[in-house]
């Protein structure tokens, strides 16, 4: 049973803001949306203000609060409100033009084309370089390759080497996946085409797939060349499951990008690149074979990356003696290229305002209070307590995981905030592919995901909220080894029925009665208990190690290689302890 509370359409805009927004279906002027889960999952209704559908559209994509807008019944409301959104968006769509077109005097020709309202740049005229990428030096070797294939196909195809058909750059916002994807067409000397996924879905069935067909015939016509498709995921949201009924304006628009990716073949010279931040939504079908087979990770960068892309936006302007590049890199943790780039530009601003000739220390010390004052709003940047915690946080996975069989070598601890919510990592590697699982190693394997928040534990003597993923993983895990695996004092029974995998429906409990089902619950207790008593135990006994350890990675970010592996090798045992 559902209960909707009224509120404000400010609410709504606020809570949008504070990432709490899970899903809104837009019908008329009215909004019904939810909350996420960890924001107690309510729902609400409002009403949509006149004229702000633009704004909020906007706002929903850069939140990716997943949106429905079902066909309304054609009453006389429904359609006032249609008027009033394609008008609304045709201003909004004017707007957007005019301000590209003032900030296309360098890119070279920028036209609107016929229906496909794609941007095409000239050969090589998307004005960027892979000189302007900086501090993702992985992404840009693996686009370098696909560069070469562009310039020269016919060296590829002489040998029958198969060509990559589709590119995806994921990522999250501001990391350069844009720009690199310019940074390709540039180097290769290739037209580019450039649409955003947002921009081929509109309010009437049928437009987005057609300006999909546009979009590839324009481009048959001067291959070799590149179609980027900026926000894939606002059309490849995988199809038939949305929560609300379907929407077959996307699945539509979708299917024809398909169609379309199938229609060509691998020595067209076309060549699709996709960004998108959120891979995880995207339609398997998108990651066929043929389609975007290649993926490529351009990700938030540390601390060498974020000095190189400094020098990259501080190369236009002149910089005082004291100015010192590395000195900011440490003290911008999480920062992506665009912050940094803003960072460059208020501390410009900030000097030009106080009439100075170059830009001194003091004016990135201002300039870095205005930035990380707006990132704060968005929640990406970590005060120096929340950064000390997260640290903590990932030694304790690590020390634990060194001493507890199952997970792996411990083969990396990273406190560089990636994607969204992660704020810190800890990479373990199996030293095997392992099909099987022993009891121990499960239990281990608990004990190691708990080792962050014990750590919190042991420090602090209290937790924060970071560790939900982690006691989820756990829970799951225990809740597996009883009921599936049967490694409980309830024997090999399965009470959990197994679903053929690809079907994402996860396992339901098969009905058990009540004091089962009790029992069930007891034993998953015990077994978080005692991973979570050995993991306190293991901290606690080599405290000193987990504070060296936690001071070394506060100053350098990431820990991995040798230096990693003579710290995890110091762990000890605690008395009388048996993994
Ligand atoms: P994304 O598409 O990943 O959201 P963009 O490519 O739009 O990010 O980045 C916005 C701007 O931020 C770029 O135009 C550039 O000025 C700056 N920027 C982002 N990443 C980098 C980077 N790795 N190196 C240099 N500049 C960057
Ligand atoms: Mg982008
Ligand atoms: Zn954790």
């Amino acid at each position: 049973m559902q209960t909707v509370s009224q509120a404000a359409y400010s609410k709504f805009i606020e809570q949008i803001q504070a990432h709490q927004v899970q899903y809104a279906t837009i019908q008329g002027d009215r909004i019904t949306y939810r909350l996420k889960a960890s924001h107690g999952g309510d729902h609400y209704e409002t009403t949509l203000e006149t004229g702000a559908w633009p704004e909020l559209q906007t706002l929903l994509r850069q939140y990716g609060v997943e949106c429905s807008t079902p066909q309304t019944n054609a009453g006389a409301m429904g359609a006032l409100f249609g008027l009033l959104v394609s008008a609304g968006m045709l201003a909004g769509a004017l707007a957007w033009l005019t301000k590209f077109s003032e900030a296309g005097g360098g890119l070279g020709n920028v036209a609107g084309v016929g229906k496909s309202k794609a941007r095409v740049y000239g050969q090589g005229k998307t004005g960027a370089k892979f000189a302007d990428v900086a501090g993702v030096d992985e992404a840009k070797q693996e686009l370098q390759e696909v560069v070469d294939f562009l310039k020269d196909g016919e060296k590829y195809r002489r040998i029958g080497a198969k060509i990559p058909k589709g590119v995806l750059l994921v990522g999250p916002p501001g990391t350069g996946k844009t720009l690199l994807a310019k940074a390709v067409a540039g180097e290769a000397g290739v037209p580019f085409f450039s649409m955003s996924g947002s921009e081929f879905v509109e309010l009437y069935v049928g437009v987005g797939a057609s300006r999909v067909r546009d979009l590839f015939s324009q481009a048959k016509r001067q291959a070799p060349c590149i179609i980027f498709i900026d926000e894939l995921d606002a059309i490849g949201k995988s199809r038939g499951n949305s929560a609300i009924g379907g929407n077959d304006e996307r699945e539509q628009t979708l299917n024809q990008l398909l169609t379309e990716m199938d229609g060509f073949d691998d020595n067209s010279g076309i060549l699709l690149i996709a960004a998108t931040n959120r891979p995880e939504i995207l339609d398997a079908a998108l990651r066929r074979p043929g389609r975007f087979d290649r993926q490529v990770l351009v990700d938030r960068p540390d601390k060498s990356g974020r000095q190189a892309i400094l020098q990259v936006h501080a190369a236009g302007v002149t910089l005082g003696e004291n100015v010192d590049l590395a000195a900011i890199a440490t003290t911008t943790a999480g920062f992506t290229g665009a912050d940094l780039a803003n960072l460059v530009n208020e501390a410009a601003l900030m000097a030009a305002r106080n009439n100075r000739q170059a830009v001194l220390m003091a004016d990135f010390d201002e300039a870095m209070e205005r930035v990380v004052a707006g990132l704060e709003k968005r929640s990406r940047v970590l005060s120096p307590m929340e950064r000390k915690t997260v640290a903590y946080h990932e030694v304790g996975h690590a020390l634990v995981g060194a001493l507890m069989p199952g997970g792996g070598k411990v083969s990396k601890i990273s406190i560089v905030p990636r994607g969204l919510g992660a704020l810190g990592y800890t990479l373990q590697t199996p030293e095997e592919d392992r099909f099987l699982m022993l009891e121990d190693e499960l239990r281990g394997r608990i004990a190691t995901l708990l080792g962050g928040r014990s750590a919190e534990e042991v420090v602090f003597g209290k937790v924060s909220t970071g560790a939900s993923d982690d006691i989820q993983k756990a829970t799951d895990l225990a809740e597996r080894a009883i009921t599936l695996y049967g490694m409980g004092s309830l024997g090999p029974i399965a009470f959990e029925k197994q679903q053929a995998q690809f079907l994402d429906g996860g396992t339901t409990r098969r009905t058990v009665s009540g004091e089962v089902a009790a029992e069930i619950d007891r034993l998953v207790k015990q077994t978080i208990d005692q991973a979570h008593h050995q993991a306190q135990m293991i901290l606690r006994h080599n405290r000193d190690l987990l504070e060296s350890t936690t001071e070394i990675l506060l100053e350098t970010e990431v820990l991995e290689g040798e230096q990693l592996r003579s710290i995890l090798a110091q762990v000890q045992a605690p008395e009388g302890f048996a993994p």
